[in-house]
């Protein structure tokens, strides 16, 4: 499979000058013959900033560098990172079904069927049977009139927000939603409002201020992704009823783990009727990749000829919406899955707790193991590699300076082996660096 590729010329304003050398698409040499760059990236101003940023290196330097670690086996329980068996800490496959034969063979049949790919976005050619077929699966789990499917989450959020939001609204979020929501609420015409963390009075106080005619929407992260915690969605549902503003749920974290069949936030705490908006990934507990938002017919409609990371961006890929189906099938046939999920969270939140680390206000099985310290955080984080465990190491901008952690997730595979083994680690290393 190799191809000729054209040489431009620096002089030549890139103009076509000769055919040369081979292309392999598959090799890492880079040929940068055929830039038209003619000057140094540090004199354009606009890359200057790519220059001058420094923090990545100056952890690759320090041999503290956490991320883009290449895995080279499934995601699963144990995964291979430089020839290596590592215990998985730091998955958000919350049910373990990533691995999971049933799931692998719809996605194999699914490309067999349909293809690799859609070519599209859902508003012109990329429709596919299964979308729709999902889309219903995932209603009636949720409770929902209807439900449209985005390629990601964050489209989702990205989509749905700004749709939303036009000038003259209002949208008032948490300060530590997701990142996907605060750029959402960023994209929207209307003013952003953030309020502290789970401070509902202080949102109450906001939304008084504000005229009481105009459109608002409340977003917030049902389960909290750096935190744990899990918003407090009844008195939320109450102040957002008083200021006749509609309640947008994000359950990437609380679908599969909290809730009715693993069903998510409102279901859990049994306020389904006073949500009006919840989204999802599938990236998480569905073993694949995908989001999408569920609501009342009427503003789903209005999102698919409104949400422009839907109308502009292509469909999820049939391997993609088959594999997302099977697992929604599995999460609803084996609730014992979501059961084991929590056994494992009590087994290893107990261990911690009783080692001495603060797991701040962690309810779910993401177990934020404060450690407060930058360094501390990252050479942590090293350690427990060397000692095999791979667990996520979070700093600013994901939480506020001062406050780093080492973020644990636990899945419903893991066993009590895996779990006394990573207390063990974490134990030896909490100690050698002085945080227990
Ligand atoms: N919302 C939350 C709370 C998330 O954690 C994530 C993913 N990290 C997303 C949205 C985006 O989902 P996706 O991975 O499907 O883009």
């Amino acid at each position: 499979m190799e191809r000729q590729i054209r040489v431009l010329s620096r002089n030549e304003d890139c103009k076509v000058v000769e055919p040369a050398v081979a292309w392999n698409p598959v090799s890492s040499v880079v040929d940068d013959r055929n830039s038209c760059d003619t000057q140094a990236g540090p004199s354009l101003p606009i890359l200057r900033k790519a220059h001058a940023f420094t923090r990545a290196n100056q952890l690759r330097d320090a041999g503290l560098y956490p991320y883009f670690r290449s895995i080279s086996s499934a995601q699963d329980t144990e995964v291979m990172i430089d020839g290596r068996r590592v215990l998985m800490l730091g998955s958000n496959s919350y049910l373990g079904l990533t691995n999971h034969p049933k799931i692998k063979e719809a996605a194999s049949a699914a490309v067999a069927k349909y293809g690799t790919g859609c070519a599209g976005s859902r508003f012109l050619n990329g429709t596919l049977d299964l979308h729709i077929e999902l889309e219903q699966a995932l209603a009636r789990l949720v409770g929902a009139e209807a439900v449209l499917l985005f390629s990601t989450g964050f489209q989702v959020n990205l989509g749905v927000i700004s749709a939303l939001v036009g000038r003259g609204d209002y949208v008032l979020g948490d300060k530590s939603n997701h990142a996907s929501i605060a750029e959402g609420c960023n994209l929207a015409a209307g003013s952003f409002y953030r309020f502290p963390h789970r401070d509902l009075a202080a949102l109450d106080a906001r939304l008084e201020k504000l005229d009481p005619a105009a459109g608002k929407l409340i977003v917030v992260d049902g389960v909290f992704s750096m935190e744990g915690d899990i918003i407090p969605l009844p008195e939320l549902c109450r102040i957002a009823r008083k200021h006749n503003a509609a309640v947008m749920v994000d359950d990437a974290h609380a679908l599969g783990v909290i809730g009715r069949f693993g069903s998510g936030t409102a279901s859990h705490f049994g306020v389904t009727d006073q949500v009006q908006l919840t989204m999802g990934t599938f990236s998480k507990s569905l073993a694949s990749l995908g989001g999408y938002i569920a609501s009342d017919a009427v503003t789903i409609d209005f999102l698919r000829h409104n949400a422009r990371s839907l109308m502009f961006s292509a469909s999820m890929s049939p391997a993609n919406a088959a594999a997302a189906l099977a697992a929604l099938e599995i999460m609803v046939s084996e609730p014992d899955r979501i059961a084991r999920l929590w056994n494992n969270t009590h087994r290893m939140k107990q261990g911690l707790l009783s080692l001495g680390f603060d797991l701040g206000a962690s309810e779910t099985p993401i177990l934020p193991l404060y450690v407060r310290d930058f360094l501390t955080t990252f050479t942590m984080c090293k350690r427990l590699h060397e000692e095999g465990v791979f667990v996520n190491p979070i700093a600013s901008p994901a939480v506020p300076v001062g406050q780093e952690l080492l973020r644990l997730s636990l899945m419903a595979t893991h066993t009590d082996q895996q779990i006394d083994f990573t207390l063990e680690k974490i134990a030896k290393v909490g100690r050698e660096l002085g945080v227990i």
